[in-house]
């Protein structure tokens, strides 16, 4: 390939990102140069169409995805996901809670790049979106012990890294998927929740609901972005995904059980244990969040993504324990010695899942038992 053509210069050998980051670039892929992917709004339908040379094969073409937070849990499964569909991943992410040792297992994928930075990072930014033809912004502070402990950090973190994304995909109308939380749905206590439910906030001053409170301005800010600037967006709200990767540094449930069962130490409950959650498994996750961001249907729509099945967190206790014939004892530890003095809790957390079953074909189809299994392999093998 000559050095000044088009290929060449969007994919260099080696180079420096702003401020010494690392970039790794990939050579250059074999795939054919297509034509635009830019979808256009139709006024008429109120949807964004993709070109007419593009219906009916877009699934079967390869396309460059863009992942921020691509080397966290979720991403670097969604990042496995596209790359085994034969797409293109960029990925980029600050470490901060997401770990190379996610990725490290891609690296030799030439269909696949990393960017060591933060999405705050305008310039940087601005070359991926270019680049890529749709973009998953997972990029977030997220646990609960992070949000008590550090909550600037994740109010910053998560409104203003989602206004630069959008601003900078918003230049291009590249479709943007923001991986929300059903944190938003605050203290409701009617389950299941749907997406079109009101969201019951507690007081600021309590500082867990910053979290909920950052992800539902993410959800304003990139409907408002599909409504007024035509910008084909979709939201998802995650609720309790686990699987292998997941760290239980930041509080999280199932990977702090699993690694207290593997070393026999005691198996934390918090409260009486009597609250419940729904754990989704990563890869059935994985499974909806790849096709929906190219759904013309979804765009400017809030999605629920996760497991039906609720159980109580001192049964998710004993099940770990049973399950991996653990000698650990369960103790109970009150909310106030686990987090903060007044912290609450969200007693149930229960999606209602019709709207990505329907459009997707969503099925959260690996039982408790096989994901706690897998958790534990991760565990027993990789750290
Ligand atoms: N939890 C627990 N022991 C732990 C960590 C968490 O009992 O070591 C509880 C936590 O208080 C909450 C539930 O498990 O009631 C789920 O916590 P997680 O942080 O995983 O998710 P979220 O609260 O965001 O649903």
């Amino acid at each position: 390939m000559k050095s000044g053509s088009p290929l060449c210069r969007a994919y260099p050998l080696a180079r420096r990102g702003s401020k010494g980051l690392l970039w790794r670039t990939a050579c250059p892929p074999s795939a054919p140069v297509v034509r635009s992917r830019r979808l256009r709004y139709d006024p008429a339908a109120r949807l964004f169409r993709l070109p007419p040379w593009e219906k009916g094969v877009v699934n079967k073409m390869p396309h460059t995805y863009l992942i921020t937070g691509g080397a966290g849990f979720i991403g670097s499964h969604l990042a496995e996901g596209l790359l085994s569909q034969g797409h293109r991943v960029l990925i980029i992410d600050d470490l901060s809670t997401g770990r190379i040792q996610n990725i490290e297992h891609l690296k030799s994928n030439l269909r696949f790049e990393y960017v060591l930075d933060t999405v705050m990072n305008r310039a940087v930014m601005a070359e991926l979106v270019d680049r890529a033809d749709f973009i998953y912004h997972l990029a977030a502070a997220v646990g609960v012990r992070l949000i008590v402990e550090s909550p600037v950090r994740t109010i910053e973190t998560n409104v203003k890294g989602t206004e630069v994304v959008l601003e900078i995909a918003n230049k291009k109308k590249k479709p943007v998927l923001i991986a929300s939380s059903s944190e938003v749905y605050g203290k409701a206590t009617k389950v299941p929740f749907c997406e079109d439910d009101d969201l019951v906030m507690g007081a600021t001053t309590r500082g867990r609901w910053a979290y909920a409170c950052s992800k539902a301005l993410d959800e304003f800010l990139g409907i408002a972005y599909f409504h007024e600037k035509k910008l084909p967006v979709v939201v998802v709200r995650l609720f309790n995904t686990v699987g292998p990767r997941q760290t239980g540094r930041y509080g999280m449930v199932l990977p702090t059980f699993v690694k207290q069962a593997l070393a026999s130490r005691p198996i934390t409950v918090h409260g009486d244990g009597t609250q419940s959650r729904c754990f989704g498994y990563v890869s059935d996750v994985v499974e909806a969040l790849v096709p929906l961001i190219s759904r013309e249907e979804a765009y400017g729509k809030v999605f629920n993504i996760g497991s039906e099945e609720e159980i109580t967190i001192l049964d998710l206790a004993k099940l770990v324990k049973s399950k991996l014939e653990s000698d650990s004892e369960i103790v109970f530890i009150p909310y106030d010695q686990a987090y903060d003095s007044g912290f609450e809790d969200m007693r149930r957390r229960v999606p209602d899942i019709r709207r990505i079953r329907q459009l997707v074909g969503f099925e959260p189809r690996t039982p408790l038992p096989d994901i706690i299994e897998r958790v534990a392999d991760y565990y027993r093998v990789a750290v």
